[in-house]
């Protein structure tokens, strides 16, 4: 039996390489050999919690990862786009296409979604991947496979910000410049958003979040956060927010930087339900709350804002490790709040 290498966690904090049995490529499937792999906050939930939420390992093997870039090494029957020696990237979420809610548009409500790396699903953080054709896309030619790897996470902020409804010139600020963070400030800039209040703990990251489009930075250090973005802003607050994470402090506070009538989305992974929100003030002002999960038909659209010059997303990669050390990379990317951002595994 033919077989290839794949990272599988055991137990949490526990990785191994194990042989697998290769993927069989269906109808309508090309087999991808992975290159790249950036790894998510979510992968680290699952790291070292085992768990997020429902999603729970319960003692069963798991494959991690689903940010990758890759080249297809064989087109399955029924293929018509794809071909072999094709650079693409992989859509880690396959929707069935069939329910309601993938009829209506709306595919990341899938009743029957599949979600690389997220239990009972294992991910790419193996060599070979099966996946439907029509969620893989070829790449820019001018596009490197770590740079493929970055889309997954600039499709989220690009999904924020369009579902924000935020137009040329509005104000926002986005809380936590982690990933996410840093591709929703990006999103934002490719968008023309006007000020862009990036705001963070770490200096490091808010050198970062102005390469990637923010235009005034906050460390909530150095003084009254809410003021100093009032300071910005006319005096009233910003117009749309983002937050991106995953805290009740932060879930709480971010009502305090936006005016009256303003959106706030919420991009952050809360692990806990019962988080206090000041709902009564709310109501009061006028505030919309929105929350963002995964997205729909972005990908495409980030490679083409990539493939234009209008974004770039490689700055956020701060560490690359090669696949026989992506524990290090996984331990690294825990640890490394100081100075990491997003660290990506290379096949
Ligand atoms: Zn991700
Ligand atoms: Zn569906």
């Amino acid at each position: 039996m033919e077989t290839m290498r794949a990272w599988v966690l055991t137990e949490p904090r526990k990785m191994e390489i194990r042989a697998l049995p290769m993927p069989d490529v269906k109808e309508g499937e090309v087999l991808v050999r992975i290159k790249s792999m950036g790894i998510c906050g979510s992968d680290l939930h699952f790291y070292t919690d085992g768990k997020i939420g429902d999603y729970a390992m319960n003692g069963k093997p798991l494959i991690l990862g689903h940010e990758c870039a890759g080249e297809v090494v064989k087109a399955g029957e029924g293929c018509s786009r794809l071909s072999v020696g094709d650079r693409v990237i992989v859509e880690p979420g396959k929707p069935c296409m069939r329910c309601d809610e993938c009829r209506a548009g709306r595919y990341n409500f899938c009743h029957n979604m599949y979600f690389m790396g997220t239990p009972p699903w294992d991910g790419c953080m193996c060599e070979y991947v099966a996946w439907p054709e029509f969620l893989v896309y070829e790449m820019p030619e001018d596009m490197s496979y770590q740079e493929g790897a970055l889309i997954e996470p600039f499709t989220v902020g690009l999904q924020g910000v369009t579902n924000s409804g935020i137009g040329y010139a509005d104000s926002a600020v986005v809380v936590g410049c982690g990933t996410i963070g840093m591709m929703t400030i990006h999103a934002l800039k490719t968008i023309g958003a006007g000020t862009i209040i990036a705001v963070d703990m770490e200096p490091f990251k808010l050198e970062m979040a102005k390469k990637m489009g923010a235009t005034d930075t906050i460390n909530p250090r150095d003084g009254d956060v809410a003021e100093k973005i009032r300071e910005l802003t006319d005096g009233y607050g910003a117009r749309y927010a983002f937050e991106s994470v995953g805290t009740e402090k932060t879930f709480y506070d971010i009502s305090g930087y936006v005016r009256d009538g303003a959106t706030i989305t919420l991009l952050g992974l809360l692990i806990d339900d019962g988080t206090p929100m000041p709902m009564s003030s709310a109501v009061m002002r006028g505030l919309t709350y929105k929350t963002v999960i995964r997205y729909v038909n972005q990908f495409e659209k980030a490679m083409t804002l990539i493939h234009y010059g209008r974004a770039n997303i490689l700055p956020v990669m701060t560490h690359q490790f090669p696949f026989e050390k992506a524990q290090e990379a996984f331990d690294k990317a825990v640890a490394g709040k100081k100075d990491s951002i997003k660290v990506v595994v290379d096949f």
